[in-house]
Order: structure tokens, then C-alpha cells, then sequence
């Protein structure tokens, strides 16, 4: 059993096809949310996730431009979320509003917890790869699941603990680890579990186009050439 992961396209298409056409055969694709926010093609994203059959849940970003709540957002985000809930066709807000905030996926012997941000706060809590062992043990314990799968932060991250691994794979649409390329994982699932990382590169050029085209903020342009 295959499974590629990806998260945080956020409206992106040029780095959401760039990583699909990259992937190479898998039995399941997974999107662990923020589908929306930030860049200018949120309908084009949600429609290709949706072609694809990928499992997601629901991000911040996804629960922002479906509710026009950005009270927690900073203003460029906040501006992005509105324009994005003011964009989006009908059948893709509601298929927004009905995304899940967890999951919980068996194949084989692997059970799998998918959350956008983490287990105590599902749409808004960062765990970043600096987390203690302590506090991520906490965090985990009591999942009934052999592999918990995170988005959010945009920083890829991998971390066994009690036996269960813990995997980040990176942001797609706005990658925050100094490195611009798209980033996605490939778990294999069988007696044992692996993961490998994988970076994509694609025209950053046409996405900040269609930010700008778009009366979006620069900074939302800008920022994908850095990959910060
Ligand atoms: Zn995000």
C-alpha cells in the first residue's frame, strides 16, 4: 500500500500539479487541508482534489473562507481568506464546509490519525519538528493510530515516538523552510512503515502572476519565490 501525502496547497494549481505529476503511482492520495488562502485559484484547487479522490480534512485556511471568520488571522491572511470566500464557486464552499477536521484511516495493519493541525486544537495548533519528545508524547499517547499525519506548519517533519510515527510532508503551495520547491511524502505501508520526502520544482512565476493579477497582496507573491 502506497499512500501519497501532501498539504497546504492553498490554492496553488501550478505546485499542486507540478507535486501530482511528480507522485508516482499510488494506491491513495491524502491532502491534510488548507486547500484554500493565499494564492488566486482556489476553485481550480478544490476541483483537482476532489478529481482526485484525495482523503482531506479541513485546515484553518478552508474553515476561514467558508465562515469569513479571520479573527485569528494576521491582515495579509485575513485579506487573502475574504477574497477567497467572496471566489469560490457554490459547490466548492460547501465542499469546503463539509470537510472533516480529523480522520481516522485503516489499510492493512496501519491506522492512521490525519489532522491539519494537531490532536488538541485540530485547525490551529503548530507542531514544528523543535517539539520536545515530552510534549509530543503528550500529544499523542492516547491516539489510537500508528501514524499520525500533520500539515500546517509548511516545514516537513518526520518523528517516531511510542511507536508511532508522526509525519509532516511540507507544504505544497507556500513552503516555509527557505526552500521554494513544493514539497510532498510517499509513505509505504506495509510490515513496516516508510516515509520519503520528496521536493518539486515549478514555475513560481505563474502563481505570483495570478496573486498579482488578482489584487492580492505582493508579499503573497513575493514570499513563494523564497520559500518563507
Ligand atoms: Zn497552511
Amino acid at each position: 500500500m502506497k499512500i501519497g501525502l501532501i498539504a497546504d496547497p492553498h490554492s496553488n494549481l501550478a505546485a499542486l500539479e507540478a507535486v501530482l505529476k511528480d507522485i508516482p503511482r499510488v494506491d491513495q492520495l491524502i491532502c491534510v487541508g488548507d486547500l484554500v488562502g493565499y494564492a488566486a485559484e482556489p476553485n481550480e484547487v478544490v476541483k483537482l482534489v476532489r478529481a482526485k479522490r484525495m482523503q482531506t480534512v479541513m485546515g484553518n485556511h478552508d474553515y476561514a473562507a467558508v465562515t469569513r471568520d479571520v479573527r485569528s488571522f494576521n491582515p495579509l491572511a485575513a485579506q487573502a481568506a475574504l477574497w477567497t470566500a467572496e471566489h469560490l464557486h457554490k459547490e466548492n464552499l460547501e465542499y469546503l464546509s463539509n470537510l472533516p477536521t480529523h480522520l481516522e484511516l485503516t489499510y492493512g495493519k496501519q491506522r492512521l490519525y490525519v489532522v491539519h493541525g494537531g490532536p488538541r486544537d485540530p485547525l490551529n495548533e503548530y507542531i514544528f519538528s523543535d517539539i520536545p519528545n515530552r510534549v509530543l508524547a503528550e500529544l499523542v499517547r492516547d491516539l489510537d493510530a500508528d501514524i499520525v499525519m500533520l500539515g500546517h506548519t509548511h516545514v516537513p517533519m518526520e518523528r517516531m515516538i511510542f511507536g508511532k510515527l508522526v509525519i509532516n510532508p511540507g507544504g505544497v503551495g507556500q513552503p516555509r523552510d527557505r526552500d521554494p520547491r513544493a514539497s510532498y511524502a510517499i509513505l509505504n505501508l506495509g510490515e513496516e512503515v516508510k516515509a520519503n520526502f520528496h521536493r518539486v520544482y515549478y514555475d513560481v512565476k505563474i502563481t505570483a502572476e495570478k496573486i498579482e493579477t488578482a489584487g492580492l497582496p505582493s508579499e503573497l507573491a513575493t514570499r513563494l519565490f523564497f520559500g518563507w
